[in-house]
């Protein structure tokens, strides 16, 4: 019942509008109100005082007087002679109208009855205007329907130019009943194959477009579909991507809207949005809901004090409403997110999102699949995407597709016409690590520090067995505050890291500050981010992946968001954390002390390597393991 009162108001403004009757409506008002305030006079009215008004009156050539709350108004017929002289005919005679004050005064009747006056009978005529007594039905227009109407308007007018600021044009509707931006979008040209990589999410997805396409095969058997799936998987996998894909490829509509338009000031919004969406889509059906940022409503609900009562009421809502549908109809229901762990559990039952698919990171093969996609809109020569994308463990969809533009703006900068692998290479270093900084001059000694610290870097890296060959070594400052920095490419794609490879990564970053004491017998600044990736590596080693012998497997630190970054907290007694700082502590020393002493028992092949590094400021990994060599033999 309550709903049906509620849709039946979200109809009424759309209803239409006539604009002849509202001007009508103005027109008969404005008569109506001249009608019932008749001036005694069309002419001005001279403000005038009191005195003057019985001088007048006494003068016998007052016509008429109204007297009203407040003030008296009269007319006096006056010579319109020029400096006082005597007009000849009587068409100079004019009646003014004067107002003046009412003034409390018993004998003014008398006055009034007794004076003479121009008029034929020789008597002023003069009434009491009776306070005006509106009839209900003027009053009623008067205040109700103008004030009415006038809103009307204004609302009609603001929200058209709101509409067409949001984007009114093109395939886009939005949706006017409850405010909700509703996106509904009838042509969508993104496929499958704009998504590279996430080969077991397309599979799970092509079930959905064929459902879509063929609603009826499955009625027949009596299968029911997934109502809904669920995309999760960290920030720019491709989740958006991929849900566009699907409406792309079963040319279906697609509506879509953030989780976070949802929530709004006013309680019971987002509620009213939601049964908007589901109506809008169950008339296009068959059609695909897409809701992004569903952890925005879907947060798991509890009692805790100051709870969001329009987001619980929005996620209800959301619940009823993914229950009510009838899946046979066709309309399926996606969701991303990238904080699935804080979904509330009712919305991950059976019968809602039940379906879950996970967009991960991409594998090598998965980085130069997107490399492919995103080359091809761009002109470029034959490129080594090899090198790329093993340069780029670790990056997600997003931040690749940003990689490859940025290879096409350096090119378009450097005056040529299409992209090199060069370009790219230099891009990848751009986005993670800023972009060089060609004004800032370092200091010789500066420049001899930072050159030892590299290097120190590198040789610990490539003097240990089991960890990464070194591919660039630069010392050119970027952007992102870096003074020169040590890259380090895997060869091959590792899953899984062993406690050996880890301690020589903590070694690894050990190395700048051991040979910044070495061979410049100073420490500086430039080994803070050094510090804190040791750090976080270590204790990691210690929390959560159990590689202590004093705390064995357990878990001592809990992750949060493993998606975002993973802010950890801790899951021991304070006493134990700092029993857990020594144990880091220690590891920590004792990778530095092993950084040191690969350094000093290799001193010749430091000095080289650094003069070498500040002469070409950038050198590759062969031009640095040859120097290496060279000592070796
Ligand atoms: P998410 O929603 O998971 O945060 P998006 O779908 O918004 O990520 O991805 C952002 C952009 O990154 C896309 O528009 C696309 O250009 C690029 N991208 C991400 N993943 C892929 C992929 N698998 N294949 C091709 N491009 C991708
Ligand atoms: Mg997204
Ligand atoms: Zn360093």
């Amino acid at each position: 019942m309550e709903q049906k009162s509620d849709r039946q108001q979200e109809q009424q403004p759309r209803s239409n509008f006539n604009f002849g009757a509202i001007l009508w409506g103005i027109v008969i008002a404005l008569l109506i109100n001249w009608l019932i305030f008749p001036n005694i006079s069309g002419n001005k009215i001279v403000p005038t005082d009191y005195g003057t008004f019985i001088s007048k009156v006494d003068s016998g050539l007052v016509k008429a007087v109204v007297i009203e709350d407040g003030q008296i108004l009269f007319q006096v017929q006056e010579k319109d002679g020029v400096n006082g002289k005597e007009p000849e005919d009587s068409s100079a005679f004019k009646d003014i109208t004067y107002r003046t004050g009412s003034v409390d005064d018993p004998e003014l009747v008398d006055r009034l009855v007794n004076a003479s006056s121009p008029n034929a009978d020789g008597k002023i005529k003069f009434a009491r205007k009776i306070k005006s007594q509106n009839s209900a039905l003027i009053n009623f227009i008067l205040w109700w329907v103008l004030p009415f109407l006038l809103m009307l308007i204004i609302w009609k007018y603001t929200s058209k130019s709101l509409q067409s600021k949001l984007g009114g044009t093109g395939n886009f509707m939005s949706f006017g009943g409850s405010g909700a931006r509703i996106y509904a979008e009838s042509q969508i040209k993104t496929s499958f194959a704009d998504v590279a990589g996430q080969d077991e999410a397309k599979d799970a997805l092509k079930e959905i477009v064929d459902f879509l396409h063929n609603p009826g095969k499955y009625a027949e058997i009596g299968a029911s579909l997934p109502k809904g799936a669920l995309l999760v998987g960290p920030p720019g996998t491709g989740k958006t991507l991929i849900a566009r894909a699907v409406a792309g490829e079963a040319n279906v509509p697609f509506f879509s809207i953030s989780g976070s338009e949802f929530v709004q000031m006013f309680v019971g919004m987002g509620a009213a949005k939601v049964r908007d969406l589901f109506k809008q889509a169950g008339e296009k059906a068959p059609c695909i809901i897409f809701i992004d940022e569903i952890d925005a409503i879907g947060k798991r609900r509890d009692n805790s004090m100051g709870g969001n009562d329009e987001r619980e009421q929005t996620l209800n809502q959301l619940l009823t409403e993914m229950d009510g549908f009838d899946a046979a109809k066709g309309v399926v229901i996606l969701a991303a997110t990238n904080r699935p762990d804080s979904l509330d559990k009712a919305l991950l039952r059976p019968g809602r999102f039940d379906r879950r698919i996970q967009m991960e990171l991409p594998d090598l093969e998965g980085r130069k699949a997107i490399l492919n996609v995103h080359l091809k809109k761009i002109r470029h020569e034959d490129i080594n995407l090899d090198i790329v994308a093993r340069a780029t463990a670790g990056s997600s969809g997003a931040e690749l597709a940003n990689i490859v533009n940025e290879a096409a703006l350096r090119a378009v900068r450097s005056g040529r016409k299409s992209v090199r692998t060069e370009d790219l290479e230099e891009s990848v270093e751009t986005v993670m690590a800023g972009a060089q900084r060609k004004g800032k001059v370092l200091s010789d000694t500066e420049k001899k520090i930072v050159a030892y610290h590299e290097i120190g870097h590198a040789l610990v890296a490539a003097l240990q067995s089991n960890s990464a060959p070194v591919h660039k070594i630069t010392i050119v400052p970027r952007t992102s505050g870096a003074l020169g920095y040590t890259m380090q490419v895997d060869s091959g794609e590792q899953m899984l890291m062993s406690r050996e490879e880890l301690l020589n990564k903590i070694a690894t970053l050990t190395g700048g500050r051991a040979a910044e004491e070495i061979f410049c017998g100073t420490v500086t600044t430039g080994a803070s981010n050094d510090i804190t990736q040791a750090t976080r590596l270590a204790r990691a080693m210690v929390t959560r992946y159990g590689m202590s012998d004093r705390y064995d497997m357990m878990e001592l630190e809990t992750q949060a968001n493993p998606y975002l970054g993973g802010d950890t907290s801790l899951a021991c007694s304070a006493e134990t954390a700092a029993e857990v700082d020594k144990v880091v502590l220690g590891m920590i020393k004792e990778a530095h002390g092993k950084a040191r002493d690969i350094l000093a028992s290799h001193q010749d092949i430091v000095h080289e390597a650094a003069s070498y590094l500040m002469e070409k400021e950038t050198i590759t990994g062969e031009e640095f393991m040859n120097i290496v060599s060279s000592h070796n033999s």
